[in-house]
């Protein structure tokens, strides 16, 4: 059995220098190819078993520990960022490694100030903070690819993903801060919690680098992105990256994939985001789930942000973004909804000129505290709300596509069967908008992005030709 023990560096007892062992079926299958990881592991306990956590990720894909600097494709510095003693061994320790080894990771407390680590020794491969464990494992990845395992690598990096290939969601935060009428998301999955922004970043390059075309961003409430984090920032790319909407949406749009923003409520901020739109770095398109546009229904819904004014925030970001496109959701019949409410919303819904709407009769959901509003709708009245707001959305629809006809558009393919393409524009977003019909073409693959010439339009789809 072979022992590999972690770097012992010349400070020696000053670091938790300590010893891993490899199993040695795997080893003696392994050695002669395995990439080696020096670690180097300063301060706390915490910082110990975080230095644990990233070996035992590392070995379980097919790594092994080096036992000295020489033997190692590259070395993780663990860092301590408790005391400014702490800190200047910190960065000794950082130094010794570069001058031995060359190939260095920092990660771990002093990983928050990259901007001073880098300072002094500008040749780290990679800077990450505390707890990022990921980010370690994948500056690894970066440093000294793993070994091919056939079964591991059943799973494809990017992960597995219940869409086509050509687009997938990426899901930035979890949980909620709202406390909607209607809504018991917030009691089953609770409050937000953001991913860090360079996890984030991670993920969406993963599924570019694995051909995806459009990046679906989704939360249940993305614009608040980042808020309980306090918009920590997070190295990405050897910058820092803040958790914050407008900075990872920008971020995401340099990828170079179609970047679509779902679950948008339209906080004062949102207003940031539409330039980005304009300059072509991310669609201009905006899933916002307005639910209702009278104030005394979005107050008793207790939606957030229902005391902006929409209608006359949507036309200026129209005249930033003329091409933006708006998709959203509405409830009728949400109890005490009377006939004038009903009608304030059929009326917003043409000055707005809302692209895309699906429209929900109101239904008691069990736990939800507007189940003890006054003012029930019946169901006929609903009913009969319910296919007013669709003719009335429908002709909104069908007028703005008759305005794209003899526009020249990129598309991405969905499908190709022998009657032809059939793709979205920029302003549709899968399973929810509409197509874009291209007879005939039947070469085309799904993910390519052509460009085409719309020639006609109903009251949810377009037809059109390659340009
Ligand atoms: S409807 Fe959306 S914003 Fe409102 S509480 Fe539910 S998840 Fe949050």
């Amino acid at each position: 059995m072979s022992t590999a023990s972690l770097v012992t560096t010349k400070a020696g007892t000053k670091l938790n220098a300590k010893t891993a062992s490899t199993p040695p079926a795997k080893a003696s299958a392994r050695k002669a190819h395995a990439p080696k990881v020096g670690f180097v592991s300063l301060g706390c306990p915490k910082a110990l078993v975080d230095s644990e956590r990233i070996i035992t990720r590392l070995r379980s894909e097919g790594y092994e520990v080096a036992g000295d600097y020489k033997g190692a494709d590259v070395v993780v510095v663990n860092t301590c960022g408790f005391l400014d003693s702490a800190k200047q061994e910190s960065l000794d320790a950082i130094g010794e490694a570069i001058a031995e080894n060359g190939r260095v990771i920092v990660t771990g407390c002093m990983g928050v100030e990259e901007a001073r680590i880098r300072g002094v020794h500008p040749d780290v491969l990679a800077v990450t903070g505390p707890h990022q464990y990921e980010q370690v494992v994948s500056a690894v990845h970066d440093a000294v690819p793993p070994l091919h395992d056939p079964y591991v690598d059943l799973v494809p990096p990017e992960g597995l993903h219940l869409t086509p290939r050509h687009y997938a969601y990426l899901k930035i935060s979890e949980g909620c801060n709202n406390r909607c009428s209607f809504c018991i998301i917030p009691s089953l999955r609770g409050d937000l919690v953001s991913r860090p922004a360079n996890q984030v970043m991670a993920e969406a390059e993963r599924l570019v680098k694995a051909g995806v075309k459009e990046i679906l961003v989704i939360s249940q409430d993305t614009s608040a992105y980042g808020l309980d984090i306090k918009y920590a920032e997070s190295a990405w790319k050897g910058e820092p990256l803040k958790a914050r909407f407008l900075d990872l949406t920008r971020a995401l749009g340099d990828l170079g994939a179609w970047v679509r923003l779902h679950y948008v409520y339209p906080y004062p901020h949102v207003d940031d985001v539409i330039p980005l739109m304009a300059e072509g770095k991310i669609l201009p398109y905006l899933d916002i789930p307005f639910q209702h546009a009278s104030p005394a229904v979005l107050k008793a819904m207790r939606r957030p942000a229902h005391q902006e004014k929409t209608a006359a925030r949507i036309a200026a970001w129209r005249k930033v973004c003329p091409d933006l496109a708006l998709r959203s959701t509405f409830i009728v019949g949400f109890p005490g909804e009377t006939e004038e409410d009903f009608q304030m919303l059929l009326d917003w819904l043409k000055e707005a000129r809302i692209n895309r709407a699906g429209c929900f009769k109101y239904e008691a959901v069990e736990g939800a505290t507007a189940n003890s509003l006054p003012g029930a709708v019946p169901e006929e009245v609903k009913e009969e709300r319910w296919h007013r707001f669709m003719a009335a959305q429908q002709k909104v629809s069908a007028a703005l596509l008759k305005e794209r006809i003899g526009r020249t558009i990129p598309v991405l393919i969905d499908e190709v069967d022998d009657e032809g393409s059939i793709g979205r524009s920029q302003w549709d977003a899968p399973e929810i908008d509409g197509s874009v019909y291209l007879n005939g073409e039947t070469a085309l693959k799904p993910g390519d992005i052509v460009s085409v010439r719309v020639t006609e339009s109903d009251e949810t789809d377009l037809w059109a030709e390659v340009a």
